[in-house]
């Protein structure tokens, strides 16, 4: 059977998890680490870094370096969350040609499913080399709250990595699958998950027949770890002004170990109450004097300055129970999912909202890829013995009359589903209508996402109200939507699967995938040659090393000379290729008479 990796593309860290002997596991990284930073960054000489190792270099390459790109993943580039992620963040991020939204890295503009692409390239290869062959199939999860665009583009990444995605699934439904499995439980329970960017609620019902119900979802796809971290900042910049005032927003190394220096203190914050946050030579003043950054923090501060930030779930969780007509009694466990809730205040609220202690069993950072993989290995099993129902996390519909907004799938549908509505002309002799696609929840048609539009033409010249044309929505199981209309009398149609709001098109998409390949290509390529360098200097050594004692023993017989003169002939010969680089058949070649001399001299001594 084909195996088919799990992977929780995060906006701070992602995780990579696949079904071994009917259990899940989560994969580590080659640094032995069970979660990747989710950080990509080019560095001077044009060297693509991922993970730990582009997270290291982030404060003296803070312009070429993306973080949070889930944050803009699938946004128009007029949506106010751009604008804020401008502010926030050091890379460059410009306009796209569709609207969407690009990042600068150094010369080159790319796409968001472009810079995601390589995170989920990472975790293929991380899952690679830990199973020892090829992976194509994948599942990935993003946040309940995502909305169409958001999963489009998320498929879109998963397609330019060379990835076969073949379920996108929401990441508390992930949870939940993990949470419950192997438990024969009825059970109705919260996942309450904060992560790095985003925060959601839902809930979902486990049923001992392995149906796995999602009953209601909410969340704010804009809050997370990182405001947490930007509260911290802004009061250290505050101080730091006060104190000598410098403003240190206009520079942006000070402001990315400022960064650094604020999450890595809400992280100790969760095990102390009190932390020293010191960072020595923060700026320069130009007059051959630094400035020194020294403050203490403690928890009680901490929660003072983002106590709000906490509100904001609690609100959230609070309107999902209301909205879903449930009482807090009625939940019966909660899950704590994502970084942020190893804070001790986020566990006291939402145990204070609840009634009851978090469980305690499930991993918060691991707990996502562990469901998505169990949820891939059931996708592609015979038979399944879980069910999963997602619901939409938001009303769709189209624009009407007057501008208002006419739902035809209300939001916490269970997906897949179809609604079909007949409409009417609105004007005399109409011959078209356009189908403005919505997702949102106010009445104003403007006031929600467009997703996308289409013309129906060609329709019999009639006074109003004649001409009936029928409007089917559809959502798949990836949560991704298909929308249609018929003139009922000539049956002519025209439809669209929602596609072109991702950011890019089928043939950007396409020429993305392929240079992808490419670069992955060249970078096995570069990682054997590695390898055999590093096999060829090892080889060397050993030779050297005996070569004394093998010159003591055949010096007086007939050919020793000149199989001595030969082995360092054969090691001269390997040490220029080391120094000027050669092609990889010829280091083959090489290493084949480097082992060859090393074998010989290992005969000779024994
Ligand atoms: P995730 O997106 O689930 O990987 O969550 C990452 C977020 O959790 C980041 O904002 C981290 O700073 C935060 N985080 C990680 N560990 C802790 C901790 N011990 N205490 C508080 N926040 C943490």
């Amino acid at each position: 059977m084909e195996r088919v990796i799990g992977i929780d593309l995060g906006t701070t860290n992602s995780c990579v998890s696949v079904v071994e002997d009917g259990v899940p596991v989560v994969i580590p990284n080659r640094g032995g680490y069970k979660t990747t930073p989710s950080i990509v960054a080019v560095t001077e000489a044009g060297k693509r870094l991922i993970g730990h190792i582009a997270k290291r270099q982030a404060i003296t390459n803070a312009e070429n370096t993306v973080v949070a790109a889930k944050r803009l993943i699938g946004r128009k580039w007029n949506s106010p969350q751009v604008a804020t992620s401008i502010a926030m963040y050091q890379y460059r991020i410009v306009e796209g040609p569709h609207a969407d939204v690009r990042i600068q890295l150094r010369e080159k503009i790319y796409s968001v499913p472009e810079i995601s692409a390589m995170i989920l390239q990472e975790m293929k290869i991380i899952a690679e080399d830990y199973l020892g062959e090829e992976v194509s199939k994948a599942v990935i999860t993003c946040p309940a709250y995502f909305n169409d665009n958001q999963r489009q583009a998320t498929k879109d990444a998963g397609l330019i990595a060379g990835l076969d995605v073949i379920r996108v699934i929401n990441e508390p439904t992930a949870a939940a699958l993990a949470y419950g499995f192997g438990k024969k439980i009825d059970r109705l329970v919260a996942v309450y998950d904060l992560g790095g960017g985003t925060f959601d609620i839902s809930l979902l019902e486990i049923g001992s027949e392995g149906v796995f119900k999602v009953v209601s979802t909410a969340g704010d796809t804009f809050l997370g770890g990182e405001d947490f971290d930007a509260r911290i900042m802004d009061w250290l910049l505050a101080d730091f002004q006060a104190k000598h005032g410098v403003d240190l927003r206009q520079d942006r190394m000070a402001m990315q170990r400022l960064k650094d220096a604020a999450e890595k203190a809400k992280c100790e914050l969760s095990a102390t109450r009190q932390t020293e946050i010191n960072l020595p030579f923060i700026i320069s003043t130009g007059r051959n004097e630094a400035l020194h950054l020294q403050c203490q923090l403690t928890r009680e501060k901490l929660e003072e300055l983002t106590g709000d930030l906490i509100q904001q779930t609690i609100d959230i969780c609070a309107n999902t129970l209301d909205e879903a007509g449930l009482d807090i009694e009625d939940i019966e466990d909660v899950v704590l999912v994502g970084g942020m809730t190893r804070m001790p205040k986020v566990q006291e609220r939402v145990a204070e909202l609840f009634k009851r202690e978090p469980c305690k069993g499930v991993h918060p950072d691991e707990v996502v890829a562990l469901g998505a993989a169990i949820q891939g290995s059931m996708l592609v099993a015979e038979k399944s013995e879980v069910m999963l129902l997602d619901v939409t996390p938001h009303t769709l519909g189209i624009m009407v009359v007057g501008g208002f907004f006419e739902p035809l799938i209300p939001k916490d549908t269970t997906v897949p589903t179809s609604q079909t509505k007949t409409f009417t002309t609105v004007r005399d002799n109409q011959t078209a209508v356009k189908i403005l696609v919505l997702q949102g929840e106010s009445e104003k048609a403007e006031e929600n996402e467009l997703l996308g539009e289409f013309v129906l033409t060609g329709l019999r010249r009639a006074p109003k109200g004649e001409v009936e044309i029928d409007v089917t929505f559809e959502i798949n199981a990836d949560g991704i939507v298909a929308v249609s209309a018929r003139d009922l009398e000539t049956g002519q149609e025209q439809s669209i699967t929602v596609t072109a709001s991702s950011g890019l098109t089928k043939e950007e998409v396409k020429e993305m995938a392929q240079s992808s390949h490419e670069y992955l290509v060249e970078r096995r390529r570069g990682e054997e040659a590695e390898k055999a360098n590093q096999e060829a200097e090892t080889l060397i050594g050993e030779i050297e090393r005996y070569m004394p004692q093998v010159e003591e023993v055949v010096r007086g017989s007939e050919h020793g000379p000149e199989a001595i003169s030969k082995a360092k002939e054969v090691v001269e010969h390997a040490r220029n290729a080391l120094r000027s680089g050669v092609p990889d058949a010829e280091m083959k070649e090489i290493l084949d008479s480097l082992r060859r001399t090393l074998r010989m001299f290992k005969a000779v001594l024994t």
